[in-house]
């Protein structure tokens, strides 16, 4: 025991090791002493190719060698160099665009998007809203800064979005708040790997029209950090017209991700995307999220932005990112489908599954269940409701071999 605890821990619970890295590290250790092909890691989230490696995309990489020390060395502006808040729209709506007022900020990946969305749409205290399936760190951005996440299920008894289930907590939180933060991670959900279908989205829409009539202030959040991942470029952007139908009180924000779709994770670049149904709220988002942005990391690395902006600005140079990524995403979602092939022909229950990096299993006992697995050198990451499997980071037969050892393990 410490003589001393010196940290704060401010209302929040701070374990002593992030569980997933802790779980990863014990599979790291596992291969170390007994190779590779004798231990499934299913636990990363990054794409990794069948031997393991980290999906790089070349035609980025290429335009990463080419820059001159100014296109990294520089600051960049607060909310983003110019031609990137220009080409981030172009990467995040696609030929999809809402019509409303839309501005772009610039943030330290899909996560600064999150912080930011959270600090100004939402007080002190407030719950934000998203699915009971969701990505844990949501619950960590939230309480760095005095929030709380609330959860609504996911899925009805029959496997559908749960639009019964959002309205109903869309109500009860307007109840006794001021404002409302709501986090939809779509498409190819983490993690879960489903996508909201169009006649999802209308719903989703028609309720909010509905909770907005109350007159307070509503932020959704689309978390659309997979969305190249998902299929079709343009086919999985369809919903974003929609968004425009939302009444002047609801703004909707899209945080969009470099991290994935240009494999990359490590240069930290996002942006925050709001389409607003007017100038004075697309333009108090930029003056506020800006502020956000000065007040936590001051401006973004200028790197990943000019790569971006290269790639925008030369349609050949995209044509190839696309084609190359497509190569890797066929090859994510095949993995995918063997998981669900399988799984359906042992008679293991998933949890609705369209496209990504990830598959869930539900189950009564998550820590038991991957207690017993890790016993088997497989690494998974228990959740509250069930087990992760990554399959961006396992090649396609583990994938297939997978279901019918979970089934056991569960048995
Ligand atoms: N949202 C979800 C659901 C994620 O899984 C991730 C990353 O794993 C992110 C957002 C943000 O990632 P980044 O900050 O690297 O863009």
């Amino acid at each position: 025991m410490a003589e001393f605890i010196l940290a704060r821990e401010n209302g929040r619970r701070i374990p002593r090791e992030d569980r997933i890295f802790g779980i990863s590290n014990r599979a790291k250790t596992a291969i170390a002493e007994k190779g590779r092909g004798k231990v499934i890691n299913g636990t990363i989230g990054a794409l990794l190719d069948d031997d393991g490696k980290l999906v790089v995309l070349k035609s980025v990489d290429d335009v990463f060698r080419q820059l001159k020390p100014n296109d990294y060395a520089e600051y960049a502006p607060i909310g983003g160099i110019v031609p990137f808040r220009e080409a981030v729209q172009k990467a995040a709506f696609g030929a999809h665009v809402p019509d409303g007022y839309t501005q772009a900020v610039a943030t330290p990946g899909g996560t600064g998007s999150l912080r930011n969305v959270i600090s100004n749409y939402s007080e002190p205290g407030d719950a934000v809203l998203t699915t009971d399936w969701h990505w844990a760190p949501y619950g960590t951005i939230a309480g760095e800064i005095g929030r709380k996440i609330a959860v609504f299920e996911m899925f009805t008894e029959d496997g559908k979005f749960n639009s019964a289930a959002l309205q109903a907590k869309c109500s009860e939180l307007l109840a006794s708040q001021n404002s409302l933060v709501i986090i939809l991670n779509t498409p190819a959900h983490n993690p879960t790997g489903y996508s909201l279908t169009e006649e999802d989205w209308d719903e989703v829409i028609w309720i909010l029209k509905g909770e907005a009539a109350c007159g307070k202030a509503i932020a959704l959040l689309v978390d659309a950090a997979y969305i190249d991942f998902a299929g079709d470029e343009e086919k999985y952007r369809r919903f974003m017209p929609k968004l425009a139908q939302l009444p002047e009180n609801v703004i909707s924000i899209v945080a969009y991700s470099l991290s994935k779709t240009y494999t990359l994770y490590g240069a930290r670049c996002g942006a925050m995307i709001c389409v607003a149904k007017t100038l004075e709220i697309a333009d108090e988002f930029k003056r506020v999220c800006e502020y956000s942005s000065r007040g936590s990391w001051s401006n973004t690395a200028r790197i990943a932005q000019v790569i971006l902006s290269r790639i925008y600005g030369d349609p050949q140079l995209l044509k190839i990112v696309d084609e190359e990524r497509k190569v890797y995403r066929d090859m994510l979602n095949a993995r995918g489908r063997a998981f669900s092939e399988a799984a359906a022909e042992c008679g293991l229950k998933i949890v609705p599954y369209d496209a990504g990096f990830f598959v869930s299993v539900p189950c009564d006992d998550p820590d038991a269940v991957s207690k017993k697995l890790e016993e088997q050198d497989i690494f998974l990451v228990p959740l509250a409701k069930g087990i992760r499997v990554s399959v961006a980071s396992i090649p396609e037969n583990a994938c297939r071999k997978l279901p019918p050892m979970i089934k056991a393990a569960m048995e």
